[in-house]
């Protein structure tokens, strides 16, 4: 099944001589993760390793240039020309050679004929030769014969020229041709997240269309019959169905395309109905259904389907129940995630994410992670990875993690008070007040700030 799927398909962008395995990472990764039985209860670096094991970046598509920022480059950028194409002047003022001027001073200025000018985008009518001066603009190419350029500012215009009061140094406020980047020059790597300035470069080279990994898409599946969508009017025992918001955003906000399936009802056919529909996409999200309750039927659904199951559960909290696989026929990534709103955010966050990442061509796969210290002790189990949700502040220089007032799994609004997520390691039952925790930022917008800060 290896490249035939959503997730493994279109191979021939990428350019000859890139090496396909650089770009796709080693090929048995997928298969061993594929052939063993299902796997219970991991822990959150055994599943995620399993996932990434399990995916491979999309192939390339070609994309305009302008569109491209945050993309992953999936080719490397040779310039096709020399930039500048030609000496050109850094500043508004004259041409000149300098062995006219080695007696040039403020008390005793050289006065110069200005022969002609040159504008950017002009050209010299001819050489400058010893005893002239040409008048210059920014950009404009240096005349022939001409070694530096003297700013406005150094001279003052006369009738009959200009008189120069410095004596400048070779090639002073010369930009020299090829001083960015000479034709053939490596410019960008195959890999390389693209930014503004890339997209700068590209264009000066004259590229208006460039090839990127694939943008993944993402089915996203709610189930339960006690769901309703947020404008229906929910009647008492019926639950306003909100992790399709939240999902759906958190795939955008890492580059993927959602696609909402909507709501199944707790029947193996209304949920297997609804998930045919998200076949073809790179990768299926569901949340609900995948405990061990009387009406939890997604992970028998999937199977019928097709869907290799690899693992269920994690030992983290929240989010222990949830379920990942792969449809063998299509390569598509199964992740069924527990219902419970800040367990199907927080698995998200730590297993769709990277994968989705991953899909998009990144190598960096990962959240930032700050240390901080905590303004409460924290208690628990040994046994599972606790991820709770802190408020960061910073203070003196240091940061400081205070956990939301309610860590329960049905509180979503835990997440919004939150900057980010303690990392309680799983054998830890204990940590003091005042300790120092490794916190998971998932705002970037935390590190804006209010004040300039320099
Ligand atoms: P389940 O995983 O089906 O046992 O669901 C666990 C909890 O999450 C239940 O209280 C559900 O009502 C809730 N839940 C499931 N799906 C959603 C959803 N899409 N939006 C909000 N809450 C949900
Ligand atoms: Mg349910």
């Amino acid at each position: 099944m290896t490249g035939t799927g959503a997730s493994g398909s279109i191979l021939t962008d990428i350019p000859e001589g890139e090496s396909a395995s650089a770009v796709w990472g080693p090929a048995h990764d997928r298969e061993r993760v594929l052939l063993g039985a299902m796997r219970e209860g991991l822990t959150v670096e055994e599943a995620q390793t399993t996932i990434l094991g399990a995916t491979r970046p999309l192939g390339a598509e070609t994309l305009s240039t302008a569109l491209a920022a945050q993309r992953v480059l999936a080719e490397s950028v040779e310039s096709s020309r020399r930039q500048p194409p030609d000496d050109c002047s850094a500043m508004d003022g004259y041409a000149v050679l300098r062995a006219d001027l080695e007696r040039a001073s403020r008390d005793s200025p050289v006065a110069l004929p200005v022969v002609y000018e040159v504008a950017a985008g002009g050209r010299a009518e001819r050489p400058l030769v010893s005893g002239e001066a040409a008048r210059i603009f920014t950009g404009a190419r240096l005349p022939a014969g001409a070694d530096a350029v003297v700013r406005q500012e150094d001279t003052r215009a006369t009738e009959a020229g200009v008189e120069i009061f410095v004596r400048p140094t070779p090639r002073e406020h010369v930009r020299e041709a090829g001083e960015d980047f000479e034709l053939g020059d490596r410019l960008i790597e195959s890999g390389t997240v693209l930014g503004a300035s890339h997209l700068g470069v590209l264009a000066s080279i004259g590229r208006s269309v460039v090839s990127v990994h694939q943008r993944p898409t993402v089915a996203i599946l709610s189930g339960g019959d006690e769901l309703v969508e947020p404008d229906r009017a929910a009647d008492s025992g019926q639950i306003v169905s909100s992790n399709s918001y939240t999902l759906a955003a958190q795939c955008r906000e890492v580059g993927a395309l959602p696609i909402y399936l909507g709501i199944a009802e707790d029947r193996p056919e209304a949920i297997e109905a609804r998930l045919r529909a998200g076949l073809r996409a790179d990768v299926i999200v569901s949340s609900a259904g995948v405990s061990v309750g009387d009406h939890d039927h997604v992970r028998a659904v999937l199977e019928t389907l097709g869907c290799k199951l690899v693992f269920w559960g994690v030992h983290m909290k929240p989010g222990f129940p949830m379920v990942f696989g792969v449809i063998e026929s299509t390569g598509t990534l199964v992740f069924g995630l527990p219902g419970n709103p800040v367990s199907a955010a927080v698995t998200f966050e730590q297993f769709v994410r990277p994968a989705l990442r991953k899909l998009l061509g990144h190598h960096a796969l990962y959240r930032p992670v700050v240390r901080a210290r905590l303004t409460a002790p924290l208690k628990k189990r040994a046994g599972r990875m606790h991820f709770v949700r802190v408020a960061l502040e910073r203070r003196d220089g240091s940061l400081y993690a205070t956990p939301t007032a309610n860590q329960s799994s049905g509180v979503l609004t835990s997440l919004i008070r939150g900057d980010g997520l303690a990392v309680f390691s799983a054998e830890k039952e204990e940590l003091a007040a005042d300790s120092e925790v490794d916190v998971q930022i998932l705002e970037t917008s935390f590190f804006d700030q209010d004040e300039r800060g320099f």
